[in-house]
């Protein structure tokens, strides 16, 4: 079995919309759920998953993506609740104490891994990051928790391949915008159609900028895409693209709003789909995984899914086949999906086929 580690920024409470007067989906119930769920899961243990303690990040750090002036508005904000700095969202007084919290742990996760302690680790941390660019945020997201550790590992540890895999049912534009030019770092979203949902960015055609042409690659998965739709994506077009790249080490924006029940988005993953991507993933590369957004109740379920495939055990049993068969059966989803991966096959030809299969 895998070891695996796991962080958790503890102060993470404090960051929270209703010090403001209004309540928020991204609020501190999401990770208390989630410790709540896996202490009593049995899953945690000195052997194969444990939790470690992290030291705060540095504001150096954030600048290994984002620009000084994007930090200072940060800063300035969480001294006016009634400012904000972007759309959808909040700051409040400690949260610029608790995003050096997170990226701490997120920057710890990826220390245990390229260190040899674990095979793979997962970062519970929250405020997520995956819509926060080099300077602006949006989407309840405030500093990129993967962009910052990518650039950490390249420039602290000398790492040369990194590969970023969104699979958050919201489009990673984010960071598309801190990394479209790179070269060293690949970036695959999967998400929801961007034209039924937020950020409405994420296009098949957006596969980043020279010299880093094809190392950005946006997946439109249509609306009621499930386990049938993200398998086939995942081994006619990732699979190869990362055998091609073969990142030393794979940070994935775990998002879990593309699961069936999410009331934000419109994806039928069940926990079956959650375990059969990571564990394909940690089963041939080292991952690092962060937790990005979901805003149902389940999201303890889904945090017991990604350790389970990142150590190695077998997966609860997924009473919802049913949403499998539905979804499968869905000829204007599946239709809309063999379009959209034919199309995205043909943009990325020149840098990642021929994709016939081996
Ligand atoms: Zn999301």
């Amino acid at each position: 079995m895998n070891r695996v580690g796991l962080t958790f920024n503890s102060n993470h409470h404090l960051h929270d919309s209703l010090m403001n007067g209004y309540p928020c989906p991204e609020n501190p119930l999401r990770i208390k759920n989630i410790m709540e769920y896996l202490k009593n899961s049995g899953l945690i243990d000195d052997e194969n998953c444990r939790f470690y303690d992290a030291l705060p990040a540095s504001v150096n750090d954030i600048l290994r993506v984002h620009t000084q002036e994007y930090v200072e508005l940060i800063r300035t904000c969480t001294k006016d609740p009634r400012q904000s700095p972007g759309n959808d969202v909040y700051v409040c007084p400690s949260s610029f104490d608790v995003v050096l919290e997170a990226l701490g742990c997120v920057l710890k996760a990826g220390d245990l891994v390229v260190s040899g302690e674990c095979r793979h680790a997962f970062a519970i941390v929250r405020p997520p990051g995956h819509h926060a660019g080099p300077d602006s945020c949006s989407g309840f997201c405030i500093f990129n928790n993967s962009g910052i550790l990518a650039r950490y590992l390249r420039e602290v540890k000398g790492l040369e391949r990194i590969a970023i895999i969104n699979i958050d049912a919201h489009a990673s534009d984010g960071t598309y915008d801190a990394f479209e030019a790179d070269t060293n770092v690949l970036c695959v979203s999967m998400h929801q159609d961007q034209k039924t949902l937020y950020p409405f960015k994420g296009f098949i055609r957006d596969i980043g900028v020279r010299p880093a042409l094809g190392y950005c690659i946006n997946m439109e998965m249509p609306t009621e895409s499930g386990n049938p739709e993200y398998s086939l994506f995942y081994d006619e077009v990732v699979e190869k693209v990362l055998d091609k790249f073969n990142p030393q080490i794979v940070i994935l924006e775990c998002g879990f709003d593309a699961y069936y029940k999410e009331p934000l988005a419109k994806l039928n993953l069940t926990v079956d789909g959650y375990y059969r991507i990571i564990f394909k993933l940690a089963s041939k590369w080292d991952v690092v995984t962060l937790l990005e957004g979901g805003y149902h109740e389940d999201l303890g379920l889904l945090a017991s899914v990604v350790l389970r495939a990142l150590a190695g055990f077998e997966n609860v049993k997924d009473d919802v086949d049913q949403i499998d068969l539905l979804a499968s059966r869905h000829v204007k989803t599946r239709k809309e999906f063999n379009n959209n991966l034919s199309l995205l096959k043909s943009r990325l030809e020149p840098y990642w086929g021929p994709w016939n299969r081996s």
